[in-house]
């Protein structure tokens, strides 16, 4: 690299919002264009990182700077412009990814990360505690096995999810991880999607059982059956944060061959969206039907004009139950003798020398590959039925549960305090402990229960679709300024969708299992079996 390295070349307004800072930063330069920039800051080493690069462009290399592991790992606290640490983000499509990908995975967090990393919510793993000196080892050794963290943040397609149990479940319409595939090669890391409002998440499922969540995607293909011909029904505009919306169904049939260019042309629609991009905070796909009035109806007209097919009309979807969609526990394949087995990861938190065993696992005793979900779990596919006990024995040995109560099985944690600078609250060690508080006061709890812990209102967690979410806040207790939480209830996906309710109740931490625990006991005392708890 030749020239100097400057943040912010061009004359700027003298006062800029953010979402003017941000879409000036886009237009001066291709953020996948700054990989030389980043190796260089790690060539001239930590003092050279210039906070401005770090905090955007180094984003759409799945690079986010961290906070100091507050709250958890006895840091003093998350917030600042720190450029000492950085958390790395590795895409992985689909959730599929072979016992080798894992073991670089494991190999990077063991010797470069502290031996920490998260399974998150969209099937992808990353990393922490990376200086900048290790952030090119990082790439070059994701890169060498085939993986990327190019595209899993900035405004940009995320990592595009899918079914972890594609081509091996039993109810599967069609195995989708190819088209899944296909998409991500078409528009995460395409030049011609560097600049989108905002961040862009897309799922592609051939089960009926929706455990990718294309209710809260901004596209969603899902697939079902029209005669004797498997296609896909198109849902926009799904999403979360503080202000959640489920996707809208678009009256379509994609066949197959249409998909990768339904979805890119959906892309461009977005893409295009100049209204969007006036507030970081309303520029998701979704805010087109909350604000600016867009319907179903318009979307696809929209849609239409861009494709060069006619598309047919839809066909009802087979909308799910909403029951896990974990794929936990021991599942037969619709392989004859093949099993999954799969491990709930409390928090999707995990060692770097437990994803390394979990690979050597994979390679011994099943088919080499290890698959992630949304529900921050992983599973281990392909293994023999002579092989079962022995993988039980051996994740157990290992660290992880596969039959794990309701409690450890319904609890996802966003990052919070402990690495996360937008955060207010800790949330996987609180979450981490609120679970063994369950499992303690209500032993034998027999409901199928999801608990999502958020650390501030853009819900990572995804608390909105929780039985109970919980969501961050700060509380003034015994004179200081404490972790609290507010609670949302009878969240759920499928049949019943809807978003949890606010309460009016708050409290700190430390108070969160007795709220729980009456809230619990209630419901088992009144509950009709055939209740759930959005039901209820
Ligand atoms: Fe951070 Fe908030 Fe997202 Fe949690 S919900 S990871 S605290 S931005």
């Amino acid at each position: 690299m030749t020239t100097p390295l400057t943040a912010e070349p061009a004359a700027k307004p003298v006062k800029e919002t953010k979402a003017q800072k941000s879409e000036r930063l886009k237009l001066e330069k291709n953020p996948w264009e700054a990989l030389d920039e980043i190796r260089e800051f790690a060539r001239q080493g930590h003092s050279s990182v210039i906070p401005d690069w770090a905090e955007f462009y180094f984003k759409w290399w799945g690079i986010y700077t961290q906070g100091d592991g507050a709250g958890v790992t006895g840091g003093s606290g998350g917030h600042g412009k720190s450029t000492e640490f950085f958390m790395l983000r590795a895409g992985i499509p689909n959730g599929l990814a072979t016992s080798e990908q894992i073991r670089a995975i494991g190999k990077l967090s063991r010797d470069h990360g502290r031996n920490l990393a998260d399974i998150t919510t969209r099937q992808a793993i990353q990393l922490h505690w990376l200086t900048i000196e290790s952030v090119p080892t990082a790439i070059e050794t994701l890169f060498s096995v085939g993986l990327s963290p190019k595209g899993a943040c900035g405004d940009v397609v995320r990592n595009v999810t899918g079914c972890p149990l594609a081509g091996l479940h039993a109810h599967e319409l069609i195995d989708a991880s190819p088209l899944a595939k296909a998409i991500a090669r078409e528009v995460n890391g395409n030049s011609e999607f560097y600049n989108l409002p905002r961040k862009f998440k897309i799922t592609v499922t051939g089960c009926p059982l929706w455990c990718s969540y294309p209710e809260i995607d901004d596209i969603a293909l899902t697939a079902v059956r029209r005669g004797d011909e498997v296609g896909y029904s198109v849902h926009v505009g799904g999403g979360l944060s503080n202000q959640p919306h489920i996707a809208i169904k678009l009256d379509a049939f994609i066949h197959e061959n249409q998909a990768v260019a339904v979805v890119r042309a959906i892309t461009e629609i977005f893409r295009e969206q100049q209204g969007l991009r006036q507030s970081r905070d309303r520029a998701r796909l979704k805010y087109l039907f909350m604000n600016e009035g867009w319907t179903a109806e318009r979307f696809l007209e929209v849609l239409q004009g861009k494709l060069p097919f006619q598309l047919d009309p839809g066909v009802a979807d087979p909308v799910p139950q909403d029951v896990f969609r974990d794929h936990a526990g021991v599942h037969p394949q619709k392989q004859p003798g093949f099993y999954s087995v799969g491990a709930s990861v409390l928090n999707g938190r995990v060692t770097g020398e437990q994803l390394i065993a979990v690979a050597d696992l994979a390679d011994e005793y099943a088919g080499g590959e290890v698959r992630t979900t949304v529900t921050q779990n992983f599973i281990i596919p392909n293994v023999p039925k002579a092989n079962l006990q022995t993988v039980l024995k051996r994740l157990s040995e290992i660290g992880f549960t596969v039959e794990g109560t309701n409690f450890w099985r319904g609890a996802v944690a966003c990052t919070g305090t402990e690495f996360c600078k937008l955060a207010i609250t800790e949330t996987k060690g609180f979450a981490r402990w609120l679970v063994a508080e369950m499992e303690a006061r209500i032993p034998g709890f027999d409901q199928q229960l999801t608990v999502h812990v958020t650390g501030c209102p853009n819900s990572c967690g995804q608390h909105w679709i929780a039985d109970i979410g919980l969501e961050g806040k700060k509380l003034k207790h015994e004179g200081k300024l404490t972790d609290a939480w507010s609670f949302a209830l009878g969240g759920a996906l499928g049949q019943h969708a809807g978003f949890a309710r606010v309460v009016n109740y708050r409290c700190v931490s430390a108070q969160v299992p007795d709220a729980l625990e009456y809230l619990l006991r209630s419901y088992l005392g009144t509950r009709n079996r055939d209740q759930n708890l959005c039901s209820w």
